[in-house]
Protein backbone atom coordinates (compact mmCIF):
# COMPACT_ATOMS: atom_id res chain seq x y z
CA UNK A 1 0.00 0.00 0.00
CA UNK A 2 1.46 3.65 -0.33
CA UNK A 3 1.36 6.54 1.04
CA UNK A 4 -0.05 9.61 -0.51
CA UNK A 5 1.00 12.36 2.24
CA UNK A 6 2.40 14.98 0.07
CA UNK A 7 0.29 14.53 -2.61
CA UNK A 8 -2.81 15.06 -0.15
CA UNK A 9 -0.76 18.16 0.88
CA UNK A 10 -0.11 19.58 -2.49
CA UNK A 11 -3.55 19.28 -3.59
CA UNK A 12 -5.16 21.10 -0.39
CA UNK A 13 -2.91 24.21 -1.94
CA UNK A 14 -3.65 23.45 -5.15
CA UNK A 15 -7.69 24.05 -4.95
CA UNK A 16 -6.69 27.92 -3.41
CA UNK A 17 -5.70 28.41 -7.09
CA UNK A 18 -7.14 26.85 -9.28
CA UNK A 19 -10.74 25.59 -9.83
CA UNK A 20 -10.68 21.97 -8.76
CA UNK A 21 -6.68 22.39 -8.25
CA UNK A 22 -6.01 21.45 -11.78
CA UNK A 23 -5.68 22.49 -15.42
CA UNK A 24 -8.03 19.83 -16.75
CA UNK A 25 -11.09 18.29 -15.04
CA UNK A 26 -10.15 14.64 -15.83
CA UNK A 27 -6.94 14.92 -13.55
CA UNK A 28 -9.07 15.81 -10.10
CA UNK A 29 -10.04 12.13 -9.49
CA UNK A 30 -13.85 13.03 -9.12
CA UNK A 31 -15.90 10.27 -7.87
CA UNK A 32 -12.68 7.73 -6.66
CA UNK A 33 -12.80 8.98 -3.13
CA UNK A 34 -9.42 9.69 -3.26
CA UNK A 35 -7.44 13.56 -4.31
CA UNK A 36 -4.95 13.21 -7.38
CA UNK A 37 -1.30 12.06 -7.25
CA UNK A 38 1.04 14.46 -8.09
CA UNK A 39 3.76 13.75 -10.13
CA UNK A 40 7.54 14.16 -9.82
CA UNK A 41 8.68 13.12 -13.13
CA UNK A 42 8.55 10.21 -15.87
CA UNK A 43 11.48 8.25 -17.50
CA UNK A 44 9.59 5.56 -20.36
CA UNK A 45 6.71 3.51 -19.31
CA UNK A 46 7.08 4.80 -15.34
CA UNK A 47 5.97 7.68 -13.34
CA UNK A 48 7.28 9.02 -10.29
CA UNK A 49 5.19 10.86 -7.86
CA UNK A 50 6.38 13.69 -4.99
CA UNK A 51 5.79 10.80 -2.41
CA UNK A 52 8.07 8.67 -3.74
CA UNK A 53 6.12 6.01 -5.31
CA UNK A 54 6.08 4.62 -8.65
CA UNK A 55 4.14 3.68 -11.10
CA UNK A 56 3.61 1.39 -14.67
CA UNK A 57 1.86 4.08 -16.57
CA UNK A 58 -1.11 3.59 -19.12
CA UNK A 59 -2.54 7.01 -19.23
CA UNK A 60 0.67 8.34 -20.66
CA UNK A 61 -0.44 12.42 -20.66
CA UNK A 62 -4.06 10.97 -21.99
CA UNK A 63 -2.46 9.22 -25.34
CA UNK A 64 0.48 11.65 -26.67
CA UNK A 65 3.88 9.97 -25.03
CA UNK A 66 3.31 6.60 -27.17
CA UNK A 67 7.34 6.53 -26.92
CA UNK A 68 7.16 6.79 -23.22
CA UNK A 69 8.17 9.43 -20.49
CA UNK A 70 11.17 11.53 -21.82
CA UNK A 71 12.20 9.95 -24.79
CA UNK A 72 15.75 10.03 -24.78
CA UNK A 73 16.01 10.79 -28.14
CA UNK A 74 13.14 12.65 -27.97
CA UNK A 75 14.54 14.91 -25.46
CA UNK A 76 18.06 15.09 -26.90
CA UNK A 77 16.39 17.02 -29.82
CA UNK A 78 14.83 19.09 -27.97
CA UNK A 79 17.78 20.10 -26.15
CA UNK A 80 19.56 20.75 -29.35
CA UNK A 81 16.67 23.59 -30.42
CA UNK A 82 16.00 24.78 -27.32
CA UNK A 83 19.24 26.84 -27.08
CA UNK A 84 18.26 28.49 -30.40
CA UNK A 85 15.43 29.95 -29.22
CA UNK A 86 11.56 29.20 -28.56
CA UNK A 87 9.53 30.44 -30.99
CA UNK A 88 10.02 33.19 -33.78
CA UNK A 89 6.49 34.35 -35.19
CA UNK A 90 7.92 33.49 -38.61
CA UNK A 91 8.56 30.45 -40.85
CA UNK A 92 10.95 27.82 -40.00
CA UNK A 93 12.43 24.93 -41.88
CA UNK A 94 10.42 22.29 -39.20
CA UNK A 95 7.28 23.13 -40.01
CA UNK A 96 7.80 22.38 -43.35
CA UNK A 97 9.55 19.63 -42.55
CA UNK A 98 6.85 18.22 -39.89
CA UNK A 99 4.08 18.72 -42.62
CA UNK A 100 6.01 16.89 -45.24
CA UNK A 101 6.38 13.81 -42.58
CA UNK A 102 2.80 13.88 -41.73
CA UNK A 103 1.90 13.82 -45.32
CA UNK A 104 4.41 10.74 -45.79
CA UNK A 105 2.24 8.91 -43.36
CA UNK A 106 -1.28 10.23 -43.98
CA UNK A 107 -1.02 11.30 -47.81
CA UNK A 108 -5.19 12.16 -47.24
CA UNK A 109 -3.63 15.52 -45.41
CA UNK A 110 -2.51 17.39 -48.35
CA UNK A 111 -2.32 20.62 -47.16
CA UNK A 112 -2.19 21.49 -43.48
CA UNK A 113 -2.36 23.98 -40.68
CA UNK A 114 -0.32 23.68 -37.31
CA UNK A 115 -1.94 24.96 -34.12
CA UNK A 116 -1.46 24.15 -30.22
CA UNK A 117 -4.36 21.70 -29.38
CA UNK A 118 -6.44 18.98 -30.56
CA UNK A 119 -9.73 21.36 -29.16
CA UNK A 120 -7.65 24.51 -31.89
CA UNK A 121 -7.69 21.72 -34.42
CA UNK A 122 -11.36 20.77 -34.25
CA UNK A 123 -12.43 23.86 -33.83
CA UNK A 124 -10.33 25.57 -37.32
CA UNK A 125 -11.86 22.22 -39.29
CA UNK A 126 -15.19 22.72 -38.00
CA UNK A 127 -15.09 26.62 -38.96
CA UNK A 128 -13.64 25.71 -42.46
CA UNK A 129 -16.47 23.22 -43.36
CA UNK A 130 -18.99 26.02 -42.45
CA UNK A 131 -16.95 28.77 -44.65
CA UNK A 132 -15.99 25.97 -47.45
CA UNK A 133 -19.96 24.53 -47.85
CA UNK A 134 -21.74 28.00 -46.49
CA UNK A 135 -23.63 25.54 -44.14
CA UNK A 136 -24.02 25.65 -40.66
CA UNK A 137 -25.31 22.82 -39.41
CA UNK A 138 -22.66 20.28 -38.10
CA UNK A 139 -22.90 16.62 -36.68
CA UNK A 140 -21.53 15.12 -34.28
CA UNK A 141 -22.29 11.48 -32.51
CA UNK A 142 -23.48 10.94 -28.89
CA UNK A 143 -20.01 9.95 -26.82
CA UNK A 144 -17.39 11.48 -29.16
CA UNK A 145 -15.34 14.35 -27.60
CA UNK A 146 -13.57 16.83 -30.14
CA UNK A 147 -12.61 19.72 -27.56
CA UNK A 148 -14.18 22.09 -26.11
CA UNK A 149 -15.33 24.78 -28.36
CA UNK A 150 -18.77 25.69 -28.49
CA UNK A 151 -20.25 23.95 -31.01
CA UNK A 152 -18.50 20.75 -30.25
CA UNK A 153 -19.43 20.27 -26.69
CA UNK A 154 -22.75 18.56 -27.19
CA UNK A 155 -23.17 15.28 -25.95
CA UNK A 156 -19.10 14.68 -25.75
CA UNK A 157 -18.62 11.81 -23.43
CA UNK A 158 -15.51 11.41 -20.86
CA UNK A 159 -15.32 14.94 -19.13
CA UNK A 160 -18.85 16.16 -19.43
CA UNK A 161 -19.87 11.94 -18.92
CA UNK A 162 -17.93 11.74 -15.47
CA UNK A 163 -19.29 14.92 -14.52
CA UNK A 164 -23.18 13.57 -15.26
CA UNK A 165 -23.58 16.87 -17.40
CA UNK A 166 -24.34 16.75 -21.42
CA UNK A 167 -23.54 20.23 -22.45
CA UNK A 168 -21.89 23.49 -20.61
CA UNK A 169 -23.20 26.65 -19.15
CA UNK A 170 -21.86 29.32 -21.19
CA UNK A 171 -22.65 28.03 -24.45
CA UNK A 172 -24.97 29.77 -26.31
CA UNK A 173 -28.49 27.79 -27.60
CA UNK A 174 -28.30 29.41 -30.88
CA UNK A 175 -24.70 27.62 -31.28
CA UNK A 176 -25.81 24.01 -30.32
CA UNK A 177 -29.31 24.36 -32.72
CA UNK A 178 -26.58 23.96 -35.07
CA UNK A 179 -25.16 21.19 -34.12
CA UNK A 180 -27.09 17.81 -34.50
CA UNK A 181 -26.41 14.74 -32.63
CA UNK A 182 -26.55 11.32 -33.26
CA UNK A 183 -26.03 8.12 -31.44
CA UNK A 184 -22.03 6.12 -32.44
CA UNK A 185 -22.46 3.48 -34.82
CA UNK A 186 -26.24 3.90 -35.79
CA UNK A 187 -26.18 3.85 -39.53
CA UNK A 188 -30.13 4.09 -39.75
CA UNK A 189 -30.04 7.04 -37.73
CA UNK A 190 -27.61 8.92 -40.04
CA UNK A 191 -29.02 7.86 -42.74
CA UNK A 192 -32.63 9.72 -41.39
CA UNK A 193 -30.67 12.93 -40.35
CA UNK A 194 -29.73 13.39 -43.91
CA UNK A 195 -32.80 12.19 -45.51
CA UNK A 196 -34.01 15.59 -43.23
CA UNK A 197 -31.44 17.92 -43.35
CA UNK A 198 -28.57 17.04 -46.24
CA UNK A 199 -28.22 19.92 -48.02
CA UNK A 200 -28.58 22.19 -44.82
CA UNK A 201 -25.33 20.21 -43.37
CA UNK A 202 -21.83 22.01 -43.37
CA UNK A 203 -19.91 18.14 -41.99
CA UNK A 204 -19.89 15.61 -40.14
CA UNK A 205 -17.17 15.18 -37.44
CA UNK A 206 -16.27 11.78 -35.74
CA UNK A 207 -13.91 9.99 -33.90
CA UNK A 208 -13.23 6.97 -36.29
CA UNK A 209 -12.04 4.88 -33.50
CA UNK A 210 -14.03 6.50 -30.45
CA UNK A 211 -11.59 6.77 -27.30
CA UNK A 212 -13.42 9.42 -25.19
CA UNK A 213 -15.88 7.03 -24.03
CA UNK A 214 -14.29 4.02 -23.49
CA UNK A 215 -12.65 2.42 -26.41
CA UNK A 216 -15.67 1.96 -28.80
CA UNK A 217 -13.82 0.92 -32.81
CA UNK A 218 -16.52 2.14 -35.36
CA UNK A 219 -17.95 -0.13 -37.40
CA UNK A 220 -16.87 -0.12 -40.60
CA UNK A 221 -20.37 0.11 -42.54
CA UNK A 222 -20.92 2.92 -40.25
CA UNK A 223 -17.66 5.24 -41.48
CA UNK A 224 -18.60 3.88 -44.63
CA UNK A 225 -22.29 5.54 -44.59
CA UNK A 226 -21.00 8.50 -43.48
CA UNK A 227 -18.29 8.69 -46.63
CA UNK A 228 -21.13 7.51 -49.18
CA UNK A 229 -23.70 10.39 -47.33
CA UNK A 230 -21.32 13.26 -47.12
CA UNK A 231 -20.05 12.73 -50.58
CA UNK A 232 -23.99 12.93 -52.27
CA UNK A 233 -24.84 15.71 -50.16
CA UNK A 234 -21.88 17.82 -50.98
CA UNK A 235 -20.75 18.04 -46.81
CA UNK A 236 -17.20 17.64 -45.41
CA UNK A 237 -16.39 14.38 -43.54
CA UNK A 238 -13.76 15.54 -40.72
CA UNK A 239 -12.26 12.09 -39.06
CA UNK A 240 -10.96 13.56 -35.34
CA UNK A 241 -7.71 11.75 -35.63
CA UNK A 242 -6.21 13.45 -32.08
CA UNK A 243 -6.56 10.20 -30.78
CA UNK A 244 -6.57 7.28 -32.85
CA UNK A 245 -3.71 9.27 -35.70
CA UNK A 246 -0.62 7.17 -34.96
CA UNK A 247 -2.06 5.19 -32.09
CA UNK A 248 -4.38 2.92 -33.98
CA UNK A 249 -2.18 2.14 -36.12
CA UNK A 250 0.79 4.34 -37.83
CA UNK A 251 -1.59 5.37 -40.40
CA UNK A 252 -4.14 6.03 -38.26
CA UNK A 253 -8.09 4.91 -38.79
CA UNK A 254 -8.14 5.98 -42.06
CA UNK A 255 -5.05 3.86 -43.12
CA UNK A 256 -6.61 1.23 -41.01
CA UNK A 257 -10.32 0.82 -42.60
CA UNK A 258 -9.16 2.20 -46.03
CA UNK A 259 -11.59 5.35 -45.69
CA UNK A 260 -10.57 8.35 -46.65
CA UNK A 261 -11.74 11.81 -45.38
CA UNK A 262 -11.95 15.16 -46.64
CA UNK A 263 -10.29 16.90 -43.55
CA UNK A 264 -8.49 14.92 -40.86
CA UNK A 265 -7.46 16.70 -37.36
CA UNK A 266 -4.52 15.50 -35.01
CA UNK A 267 -3.30 16.44 -31.58
CA UNK A 268 -2.01 14.17 -29.22
CA UNK A 269 1.20 11.86 -30.64
CA UNK A 270 1.36 14.52 -33.12
CA UNK A 271 3.13 16.59 -30.57
CA UNK A 272 5.19 13.82 -28.77
CA UNK A 273 4.21 15.56 -25.58
CA UNK A 274 4.85 19.02 -26.87
CA UNK A 275 1.40 21.39 -27.48
CA UNK A 276 0.69 20.14 -30.84
CA UNK A 277 -2.76 19.75 -32.95
CA UNK A 278 -2.82 19.94 -36.91
CA UNK A 279 -5.72 19.77 -39.32
CA UNK A 280 -5.82 19.29 -43.02
CA UNK A 281 -6.80 17.78 -46.24
CA UNK A 282 -8.15 17.96 -49.54
CA UNK A 283 -6.09 21.07 -50.87
CA UNK A 284 -9.54 22.56 -52.46
CA UNK A 285 -10.96 22.77 -49.27
CA UNK A 286 -7.73 23.91 -47.24
CA UNK A 287 -7.08 26.85 -49.72
CA UNK A 288 -9.71 28.46 -48.35
CA UNK A 289 -7.91 29.75 -45.47
CA UNK A 290 -6.70 32.88 -44.72
CA UNK A 291 -4.14 34.05 -46.26
CA UNK A 292 -5.02 32.07 -49.50
CA UNK A 293 -8.71 31.96 -48.89
CA UNK A 294 -10.62 33.52 -46.01
CA UNK A 295 -11.53 31.53 -43.51
CA UNK A 296 -10.03 32.76 -40.88
CA UNK A 297 -7.04 30.98 -38.68
CA UNK A 298 -4.17 31.86 -36.94
CA UNK A 299 -1.99 31.26 -33.57
CA UNK A 300 0.85 33.43 -32.11
CA UNK A 301 2.20 29.88 -31.39
CA UNK A 302 1.87 27.54 -33.98
CA UNK A 303 4.48 25.75 -34.96
CA UNK A 304 6.83 26.71 -32.58
CA UNK A 305 10.19 24.90 -33.38
CA UNK A 306 10.33 22.86 -30.14
CA UNK A 307 6.96 21.35 -31.16
CA UNK A 308 7.65 21.01 -34.10
CA UNK A 309 11.02 19.26 -33.12
CA UNK A 310 9.13 16.89 -30.82
CA UNK A 311 6.41 15.89 -33.53
CA UNK A 312 9.43 14.73 -35.92
CA UNK A 313 11.48 13.26 -33.30
CA UNK A 314 8.38 11.13 -32.59
CA UNK A 315 6.58 10.44 -35.33
CA UNK A 316 10.51 9.95 -37.49
CA UNK A 317 11.11 6.82 -34.93
CA UNK A 318 7.35 5.70 -35.40
CA UNK A 319 7.74 4.95 -38.78
CA UNK A 320 10.41 2.74 -37.58
CA UNK A 321 8.20 0.96 -35.61
CA UNK A 322 6.88 -2.59 -35.64
CA UNK A 323 2.83 -1.79 -34.67
CA UNK A 324 2.23 -5.81 -34.76
CA UNK A 325 4.83 -5.55 -31.49
CA UNK A 326 2.61 -3.64 -29.26
CA UNK A 327 -0.46 -5.60 -30.55
CA UNK A 328 0.92 -8.90 -29.05
CA UNK A 329 1.42 -7.72 -26.22
CA UNK A 330 -1.93 -6.59 -25.76
CA UNK A 331 -3.73 -9.33 -27.48
CA UNK A 332 -1.61 -11.56 -24.34
CA UNK A 333 -2.86 -8.58 -21.91
CA UNK A 334 -6.59 -9.28 -23.01
CA UNK A 335 -6.78 -12.65 -23.06
CA UNK A 336 -5.49 -13.26 -19.92
CA UNK A 337 -7.03 -10.18 -18.01
CA UNK A 338 -10.34 -11.80 -19.42
CA UNK A 339 -9.97 -15.45 -18.28
CA UNK A 340 -8.84 -13.54 -15.12
CA UNK A 341 -12.48 -12.08 -15.20
CA UNK A 342 -14.12 -14.63 -15.86
CA UNK A 343 -12.80 -17.17 -13.66
CA UNK A 344 -13.85 -14.24 -10.65
CA UNK A 345 -17.48 -14.54 -12.68
CA UNK A 346 -17.36 -10.33 -13.01
CA UNK A 347 -18.86 -9.54 -16.06
CA UNK A 348 -15.99 -7.88 -18.23
CA UNK A 349 -15.05 -6.82 -21.46
CA UNK A 350 -11.38 -5.99 -22.94
CA UNK A 351 -10.49 -4.53 -25.81
CA UNK A 352 -7.68 -2.89 -27.84
CA UNK A 353 -6.83 -1.27 -31.58
CA UNK A 354 -3.00 -1.11 -31.97
CA UNK A 355 -1.76 0.68 -28.96
CA UNK A 356 -5.50 1.60 -27.71
CA UNK A 357 -6.75 -0.76 -25.10
CA UNK A 358 -10.03 0.04 -22.94
CA UNK A 359 -12.29 -2.12 -20.49
CA UNK A 360 -15.76 -2.08 -19.35
CA UNK A 361 -17.50 -3.70 -16.76
CA UNK A 362 -19.94 -5.64 -18.39
CA UNK A 363 -20.37 -8.79 -20.51
CA UNK A 364 -22.86 -6.87 -22.90
CA UNK A 365 -22.11 -5.33 -26.35
CA UNK A 366 -20.33 -1.87 -26.03
CA UNK A 367 -21.18 0.05 -29.41
CA UNK A 368 -22.48 3.42 -28.12
CA UNK A 369 -22.57 5.84 -25.43
CA UNK A 370 -25.99 4.26 -23.94
CA UNK A 371 -23.88 0.70 -23.72
CA UNK A 372 -21.36 2.33 -21.65
CA UNK A 373 -23.77 4.20 -19.60
CA UNK A 374 -24.76 0.46 -18.44
CA UNK A 375 -22.05 -1.14 -17.45
CA UNK A 376 -20.97 -1.28 -13.89
CA UNK A 377 -19.38 1.94 -12.69
CA UNK A 378 -18.88 0.72 -8.94
CA UNK A 379 -16.82 -2.06 -9.62
CA UNK A 380 -14.64 0.58 -12.28
CA UNK A 381 -14.07 2.07 -9.19
CA UNK A 382 -13.43 -0.24 -7.25
CA UNK A 383 -10.97 -1.31 -9.53
CA UNK A 384 -9.02 2.13 -9.60
CA UNK A 385 -8.65 2.19 -5.78
CA UNK A 386 -6.90 -1.24 -6.04
CA UNK A 387 -4.63 -0.41 -9.32
CA UNK A 388 -3.93 2.76 -8.15
CA UNK A 389 -2.30 1.46 -5.07
CA UNK A 390 -0.90 -1.53 -6.28
CA UNK A 391 1.26 0.51 -8.81
CA UNK A 392 -0.71 1.03 -11.86
CA UNK A 393 -1.38 4.84 -13.11
CA UNK A 394 -4.75 4.47 -14.71
CA UNK A 395 -7.23 6.72 -15.96
CA UNK A 396 -9.89 7.65 -13.22
CA UNK A 397 -12.79 7.23 -15.15
CA UNK A 398 -14.72 4.65 -16.45
CA UNK A 399 -15.12 6.57 -20.11
CA UNK A 400 -11.72 6.49 -21.31
CA UNK A 401 -8.90 4.88 -22.81
CA UNK A 402 -5.85 3.41 -22.06
CA UNK A 403 -2.67 3.42 -23.87
CA UNK A 404 0.74 1.37 -24.28
CA UNK A 405 3.76 2.81 -25.16
CA UNK A 406 6.78 1.09 -27.72
CA UNK A 407 8.34 1.01 -23.85
CA UNK A 408 6.47 -1.41 -21.73
CA UNK A 409 8.01 -4.98 -21.67
CA UNK A 410 6.20 -7.67 -21.08
CA UNK A 411 7.49 -8.05 -17.59
CA UNK A 412 5.42 -4.95 -17.01
CA UNK A 413 2.67 -6.72 -19.05
CA UNK A 414 2.76 -9.42 -16.25
CA UNK A 415 2.73 -7.29 -13.26
CA UNK A 416 -0.41 -5.85 -14.80
CA UNK A 417 -2.02 -8.79 -15.52
CA UNK A 418 -1.57 -9.98 -11.88
CA UNK A 419 -3.13 -6.75 -10.29
CA UNK A 420 -6.56 -7.13 -12.38
CA UNK A 421 -6.51 -10.72 -10.81
CA UNK A 422 -5.98 -9.60 -7.60
CA UNK A 423 -8.29 -6.57 -8.12
CA UNK A 424 -11.33 -8.74 -9.67
CA UNK A 425 -10.73 -10.68 -6.19
CA UNK A 426 -11.70 -8.65 -4.13
CA UNK A 427 -15.26 -7.44 -5.92
C1 LIG B 1 -8.06 14.86 -26.70
C2 LIG B 1 -8.97 14.99 -27.84
C3 LIG B 1 -9.33 16.25 -28.37
C4 LIG B 1 -8.90 17.54 -27.71
O1 LIG B 1 -7.53 17.74 -27.73
P1 LIG B 1 -6.89 18.79 -26.68
O2 LIG B 1 -5.45 18.82 -27.09
O3 LIG B 1 -7.12 18.21 -25.32
O4 LIG B 1 -7.58 20.07 -26.87
C5 LIG B 1 -10.09 16.30 -29.51
N1 LIG B 1 -10.51 15.17 -30.11
C6 LIG B 1 -10.22 13.95 -29.63
C7 LIG B 1 -10.68 12.73 -30.36
C8 LIG B 1 -9.45 13.82 -28.47
O5 LIG B 1 -9.19 12.60 -27.99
Amino acid sequence: MKNFEKSIAAYKEAVRYMPGGVNSPVRAFSNVEMDPIFIERGKNQYLYDIDGNSYVDYVLSWGPLILGHADDTVISALKETIDRGTSFGAPTLVETKLAQTIQSIVPSMEMMRMVSSGTEATMSAVRLARGYTGRDKIVKFIGNYHGHSDSLIVDAGSGLATLDINTSPGVPKSITYETLTVPYNDVEAIQRLFENFGDEIAGVIVEPIAGNMGLIPGKKEFLQKLRELTTQHGSVLIFDEVMSGFRCDLHGAQGLYGITPDLTTLGKVVGGGLPVGVFGGKREIMKNITPEGSVYHAGTLSGNPLAMTAGITTLTQLKEEDYSNISRKLDYLSEKVQASANRNGIPFTIRHVGSMWGYFFTDGTVENFDDVQATNKDNFYKFFNYAIRNGLYIASSPFETSFLSTKHTDDDIEKTIQVFSDAFKTM
